[in-house]
């Protein structure tokens, strides 16, 4: 039997659909995204369709989340192949709201998480957090979903997500995906799209210089010793660095000296390309 995907573009379609799955006792999972569906995604609904009966997919290439000298005009856009995608890898719905859906005429609301959001990637895209944090609030309240789930490769994202869902009692579990890689390290993204084949050449470097942070963190050494060590590295290699950083997982906050629980976190430039990703650091005890 063919998979099939149903596409819904309104809110009120959106709970049409959920509430005849509630009303036969059923639960919802929802996997956000901004399309351009890659293994990344996927994963996050493979691992929705363990948690509830069915998964809602979203599909919003979100205005209010990229600056004004940002990429949202040339993100990709392929919805055909996207429904594709995620009709086989077992989501039941699609929801694909435009612009005036998301945001009709009068639109004045936005969802500020404080702390969490003033540095990394928040102190580099002004206004980004809110954005994301805005049409995460209300794609769960238009969806209603008994749990959500994002993926670690937007670490700081998922942190302030979980962080605006309890500060708000909005009742979803938030659930972390693990990050989807390309053999030789590079996180998948949507935007590898815009690397040069001498870019994507390069791009490993990334994964492979923080997870000898991680390494050398487990082994004892010192965050900020190893951070400026990946720093230079990264440097070397042809990255413009916006920041390499040993943090606090849960928290965010700096951490210097020897490490037991952290996550190393960064952001570069590859080209006109803006990369992140992240990894865990457990040390040894
Ligand atoms: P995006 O379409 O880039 O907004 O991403 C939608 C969701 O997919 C977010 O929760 C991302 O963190 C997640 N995601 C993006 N890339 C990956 C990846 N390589 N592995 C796992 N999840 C990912």
């Amino acid at each position: 039997m063919p998979d099939t995907i149903d596409t819904v573009r309104t809110v009120r379609d959106l709970r049409t659909h959920v509430a005849a799955w509630r009303a036969s006792g059923e639960t919802v999972a929802l996997v956000p995204t901004m399309g351009a569906i890659h293994a990344g995604h996927l994963s996050l609904v493979t691992l929705a369709k363990t948690l509830a009966d069915h998964v809602v997919t979203s599909l919003f290439v979100n205005p209010l989340q990229f600056g004004p000298r940002e990429d949202f005009h040339a993100y990709p856009r392929s919805e055909a192949r996207d429904t594709e995608a995620l009709a086989k890898a077992g989501s039941a719905l699609l929801y694909a709201p435009d612009a005036n859906e998301m945001y009709p005429p009068g639109f004045s609301t936005k969802v500020h998480v404080g702390d969490l959001t003033e540095d990394l990637c928040g102190a580099s895209r002004p206004n980004h957090f809110d954005g994301v944090a805005t049409v995460v609030a209300k794609l769960l309240l238009q969806c209603a979903p008994d749990k959500a789930i994002f993926g670690e490769k937007d670490y700081q994202q998922l942190l302030v997500i979980k962080r605006f869902v309890r500060d708000l009692n909005i009742p979803v579990e938030i659930v972390g995906g693990l990050i989807v890689r390309e053999a030789d390290g590079l996180a998948l993204s949507s935007r590898n799209a815009y690397l040069s084949p001498a870019e994507r050449a390069v791009a490993p470097v990334l994964h492979a210089t923080i997870a000898q942070v991680a390494g050398d963190l487990a082994k004892g050494r010192g965050a900020d010793d190893a951070s400026e060590a990946a720093r230079f590295k990264l440097e070397a290699a042809g990255f413009r660095v916006d920041y390499v950083a040993v943090r606090d997982p849960d928290t965010l906050m700096p951490l210097h000296g020897p490490v037991k629980r952290a996550r190393v976190l960064a952001a570069v430039h590859l080209g006109k390309t803006r990369l992140i990703d992240n990894v865990p650091v457990l040390a040894e005890s």
